[in-house]
């Protein structure tokens, strides 16, 4: 398989990350300073239909097809989500 130009990017320290899923209506709320796709520059929409990953120090965002592509060659470990409604919901009491 050729080298794909979406790793052209700096994106060499997004291995073996921690990936959280969310969507890009919870980024537009909760990390409006992520705009784009750190692969192939997707711009994050107000949608809750549009999927994201991002690392855990939310220091960038994945669009889900470059997640999909790439998550084996960067040996992403995939999270839960963070304040994600439905991951709370039944009670997992501590
Ligand atoms: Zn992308």
């Amino acid at each position: 398989m050729k080298k794909d130009w979406r790793l052209l990017n700096k994106v060499e320290h997004l291995k073996n990350k921690y990936i959280n899923p969310t969507d890009g209506e919870e980024i537009t709320k909760y990390a409006p300073y992520l705009k784009k796709c750190i692969f192939c520059w997707e711009e994050v929409q107000d949608n809750s239909h549009q999927w994201w990953f991002v690392p855990e120090d939310m220091t960038c965002c994945i669009c889900e097809e470059c997640y999909g592509d790439f998550k084996e060659l960067f040996g992403w470990k995939e999270l839960d989500g963070w304040d994600i409604k439905w991951n709370i919901c039944g009670s997992n009491a501590e």
